[in-house]
């Protein structure tokens, strides 16, 4: 079983190079950083009333 980036959706084959963020998704570390300005819970919980589904 082979863990994708959630954010360019190419697998990660080293798990040391899988990063967890703190809202559920696993990115590469590259990723992570382009990740971390729109992360949803980067510093707030507002994210929550704002999803719609
Ligand atoms: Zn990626
Ligand atoms: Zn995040």
């Amino acid at each position: 079983m082979v863990t994708r980036c959630t954010l360019c959706r190419r697998p990660i084959h080293d798990e040391s190079l899988q990063r967890w963020c703190r809202c559920g998704w696993c990115m590469d570390p590259n990723c992570e950083r382009n990740h971390a300005p729109f992360c949803q819970v980067n510093g707030s919980e507002r994210w929550i009333g704002a999803l719609e589904y």
